[in-house]
């Protein structure tokens, strides 16, 4: 008799549909029989500038004591964190990735049959924690594509835990106010935990985009996340960080693996907070990229949504899995959204001035077909 595990895992497993990351460049590369040197990948926000060389400078500095386990509270990480961003070093939770501190806080707070609100086209990693623990993800329609938070507000019940607010949210790249982000505050009810995750927070440079930082003096319910995988791109290593109430972040502590950030991505970190220089041409060269690629849409009449984050989604009505395999041929990589109800559009991320060009190429190639 064979045993079928899968009647055995929790109900919320047995249901999960695993998060679909972007296609790896090897992988296309074995598929299509390419040469990985003549791939590009613009699927998944990542840095195209490559590592910072202090960030390499003080791996390299840390691989002789690999046989030592990490430092399981970050010390150093946490210090250079905590000054940079005026708070406490109690107050910071590292992550394996700030995907860690969502699923923390998720794990925290959320009991089977307790509630999660999410708006509509948000990042698919909230709905996925919250279901392996039991919850039920309440999503609010989006408005013109973002966050609607007056209706997340009216979303609310008394089996609300958690709230996830995305600014930027990924894929749309849209973003709230100061405005709409301090009356949402003001009307959440203490009771229920807020997360803003700021994964894209250094692209953005509008005047009233809110630091979810300045809230959490006034908002013990409120965690900010941000990670060293975007702007700072360290994708690969793994490291981001929560920073909230101390007795939130002691509550997360409970939760969090012991040793979950490796001694590499710790250093690297450390070493890019103090690294201004790469963070000002990462986003010096997603500022022209992007102005670069919306140029080209209006130019070849493709629609698309205003973005402030590293990446932009682009409408090809009825024909978005066709262009997308399509690319995929050519050896460009994007990504598609219908698993975030957008069957028609494409999230395209900024890459260089060469790889944003090579895209617009080949997608002119087959939009002309
Ligand atoms: C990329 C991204 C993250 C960060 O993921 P890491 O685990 O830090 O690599 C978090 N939230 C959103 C919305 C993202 O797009």
């Amino acid at each position: 008799m064979t045993i079928d595990f899968s009647k055995l895992a929790v109900e919320g497993v047995q249901k999960l549909n695993p998060y679909q990351p972007g296609k790896p460049i090897d992988e296309l590369a074995r598929e299509f029989g390419l040469n990985p040197a003549d791939i590009i990948k613009l699927a998944s926000n990542e840095n195209p500038l490559g590592p910072s060389d202090k960030a390499l400078a003080a791996i390299e500095k840390e691989l002789k004591d690999l046989t030592r386990y990490p430092d399981g509270n970050g010390f150093e990480l946490k210090k250079v964190l905590s000054e940079k961003l005026g708070v406490t070093t109690k107050q910071i939770t590292l992550g394996n990735g700030s995907s860690d501190i969502l699923e923390f806080i998720v794990k925290t707070f959320v009991d089977t049959g307790d509630e999660v609100v999410v708006s509509q086209h948000a990042f698919a990693i909230y709905g996925l924690v919250t279901q392996m623990q039991g919850g039920k993800t309440i999503q609010v329609p989006a408005k013109n594509w973002g966050h609607d938070l007056p209706a997340m507000v009216e979303a609310i019940t008394e089996k609300t835990k958690v709230i996830f607010v995305t600014n930027p949210n990924n894929p749309t790249g849209t973003w709230n106010t100061k405005a709409q982000l301090d009356a949402f505050l003001q009307a959440v009810p203490d009771r229920v935990l807020v997360l803003l995750d700021e994964a894209y927070f250094e692209y953005v440079d509008k005047p009233d985009y809110p630091n979810g930082i300045d809230y959490l003096a006034q908002y013990p319910n409120l965690v900010v996340t941000r990670t060293f995988s975007k702007a700072y791109g360290l994708a690969s290593l793994r490291v981001g960080y929560g920073v909230s109430s101390e007795q939130l972040a002691d509550l997360m502590n409970r939760v969090r693996p012991p040793f979950n950030v490796d001694s590499l991505a710790l250093a690297a970190a450390v070493a890019c907070v103090k690294d201004e220089n790469y963070v000002r041409q990462s986003k010096a060269l997603n500022d022209q990229g992007m102005a670069q690629l919306e140029a080209a849409f209006d130019q070849l009449n493709v629609n698309w949504i205003p973005s402030v984050g590293n990446f932009i989604c682009f409408e090809v009505p009825n024909r978005a899995m066709e262009v997308y395999q399509g690319l995929l041929s050519k050896g460009v990589i994007v990504r598609p959204v219908a698993n975030y109800e957008m069957p028609n559009f494409l999230r395209v991320s900024i890459g260089t001035e060469q790889e944003n060009q090579r895209f617009l190429l080949e997608l002119k190639d087959l939009l002309a077909e």
